[in-house]
């Protein structure tokens, strides 16, 4: 379909953000002018002229996010189009130099002393700066001479050389070979083997896995000597810097205590009957003999698409978040009409769904609506993104009005926990409750299980090394089947290629980054269950949270919706809404 075919109802009105292209190039001109932050240089001393400085990167900033959203969306409406393209580099690379340019602040307040500091943080005029300031305060002790942080810089480049080799060869060079998919020859790529992986053809997935990780096998050798190269970068940011480990550098990055890392890989280790439990379930519902490693992908059920048009979706989702109360539903369901939302496929639209929120704006939805049951929770996930930026983005000053990483997926998941909850409260079709009830669990088994298994996986081989052990591609290989022979028990068959899964996982080059997706589906399972059980006050409690942007550490923010990271409870309650999914599935027979 052309997008100019689809009724503007279901657009996304750029118009609210620019109303033309010639306003666009007034306003990115207008910004070219803005970034020279050379006067500031020398001056970062007192707190006059440390506001002023703040100020003139938030109004930059402010203009520049403007001019960067007009420039995405447009682009992503027909990626084919090269004006927007052009538009999108010349932002970005305006952003980049003007970061490059700045690049004197941190130092300069860093090198401040303890005391300034701290009446700058106290001081009522930098209020909207307070944390940013005592986030400088503390990284003070991690900070090195001046001289030693300008070697550092200089090393930076060549430290991130491992996660380059990696992506060279598992994106051009890794040598994939071709299958016969659906009657044709083709290579097979990443995304071949994931779609392979999920559906429903057995010996298709054998053939596929095999020949995926024969590939991997061929370069094991030089696969681990760029994770201990990444590795080694780690240990040596550490001990240059002076922190305990690894770990706790990454997370002092994230303001995170490392007892929540901790905690979080006990509780999960402790809970690993059930995924066991479930994996005898998942073989008993395959009816296999035997179950391998790729047959944990697939549906246990066939899809029970519920076949909506968007707008009865729309709706249904409504229904589903109603436990949210009137507040949040009324900006809800006023989105759909106020342009927010792009539903439709069109020719040259990019693919996939997403939710994005730049300060001074309304919140912008992206879809592709398919008429299928997981398309809806899609609506109700990326619902939820925009619902928290909207939140942050009108409730915080600029500083604090974006969320982070460690929070991102929780309102998300909360919507799609509440939604799947109301329809399995309200369906009695017993296939559409399965297929749910199995979604449910994936989702837990991928998010909570999975990334917990790679974040231990992490914890070890980083401790390994810490400890003057080298790393190579037998010791990953044996760490990595005892924790997947530990998180899937025996139900299944840990064959000799699984083993080598550490060698292809991406994130494995973002040192101890998955955690966060463990961390905040907990947080987010936990949230909407207090949702529906004591209503109004937890309901109260997760509006605080919506407009808490990143106002402050990320475990205090949780704790404000009622997840509690510092105690056993959100895992605990995550748990038993797995194993309640569990003997739900099972009670249906
Ligand atoms: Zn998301």
């Amino acid at each position: 379909m052309e997008r100019k075919e689809i009724p503007e109802r279901y657009r996304w009105k750029v118009s609210d953000v620019f109303e033309s292209d010639e306003a666009w190039e007034a306003a990115f001109a207008a910004l070219e002018k803005k970034a020279d932050f050379s006067r500031f240089r020398g001056t970062l001393k007192d707190a006059d002229s440390i506001l002023a400085y703040f100020e003139a990167d938030a109004a930059f900033g402010t203009a520049a996010m403007r001019v960067y959203l007009y420039a995405y969306m447009k682009h992503d409406e027909d990626v084919r189009d090269t004006k927007y393209g052009s538009y999108l580099a010349k932002i970005s690379s305006l952003i980049m130099a003007t970061g490059a340019e700045t690049a004197f602040v941190t130092p300069e307040l860093t090198a401040l002393p303890e005391e300034t500091l701290s009446a700058l943080i106290a001081d009522p005029h930098l209020k909207d700066y307070d944390y940013i300031l005592s986030r400088v305060r503390a990284s003070k002790k991690y900070t090195l001479s001046e001289r030693e942080e300008t070697l550092l810089a200089q090393a930076g480049d060549a430290l991130e050389v491992s996660g380059d080799v990696f992506e060279m060869l598992d994106n051009a060079e890794l040598d994939l070979p071709e299958i016969e998919y659906e009657g044709e020859k083709v290579r097979l790529t990443h995304g071949l083997y994931g779609m392979i992986m999920s559906g429903r053809d057995r010996e298709k997935r054998k053939e596929a896995y095999e020949l995926y990780y024969a590939a991997y096998r061929k370069i094991l050798n030089t696969l681990a000597t760029a994770y201990y190269g990444n590795v080694k970068r780690d240990i040596f940011y550490k001990n240059a810097r002076g922190y305990k480990s690894c770990l706790d550098m990454a997370l002092f990055e994230e303001d995170v205590d490392e007892s929540v890392y901790k905690r979080l890989v006990r509780c999960v280790d402790e809970a690993t009957p059930l995924m066991h439990r479930y994996m005898r379930l998942r073989k008993k519902e395959l009816g296999l003999d035997e179950m391998r490693m790729y047959d944990l992908h697939p549906s246990m059920v066939e899809a029970a698409d519920l076949r909506l048009e968007y707008d009865e979706a729309f709706e249904l989702v409504k229904k589903g978040l109603a436990p949210l109360g009137e507040e949040y539903l009324s900006v809800f369901s006023a989105a759909k009409d106020a342009g927010w939302i792009d539903v439709y496929e069109s020719d040259g639209k990019r693919n996939g769904a997403y939710a994005i929120g730049v300060f001074g704006c309304h919140p912008f939805v992206m879809l592709n609506y398919q008429k299928t049951t997981s398309e809806i929770f899609t609506i109700a996930h990326e619902m939820g993104h925009a619902m928290h930026s909207h939140y942050s983005l009108t409730s915080c000053p600029f500083p604090k009005a974006e969320y982070k990483i460690f929070v991102a997926e929780v309102a998300s998941t909360v919507n799609e926990v509440l939604l799947l909850k109301y329809l399995l409260h309200t369906t009695d079709d017993k296939n559409l409750k399965k297929y749910l009830l199995n979604y449910f669990m994936d989702m837990i088994r991928t998010t909570l299980f999975r990334q917990t298994q790679f974040a231990e996986f992490e914890e070890r081989a980083h401790e390994m090394a810490e400890g003057g052990e080298p790393l190579n591609k037998d010791n990953l290989s044996a760490l990595y089947l005892e924790l997947n022979k530990k998180y899937y028990g025996d139900a299944v068959v840990h064959d000799d290629n699984i083993a080598f899964e550490w060698a292809r996982v991406p994130h494995f080059y973002r040192s101890f980054y998955v955690y966060k997706y463990a961390t905040g589906i907990t947080s987010a399972i936990c949230i909407a269950n207090r949702i529906l059980k004591e209503g109004e006050p937890a309901v109260k409690n997760y509006l605080a949270f919506l407009k808490s942007g990143s106002s402050t550490d990320p475990v205090s923010l949780l704790k404000l919706a009622g997840a509690d990271l510092t105690t056993d409870a959100p895992f605990r309650a995550a748990m038993a809404e797995f194993e309640g999914a569990l003997d739900e599935f099972s009670a249906l027979g």
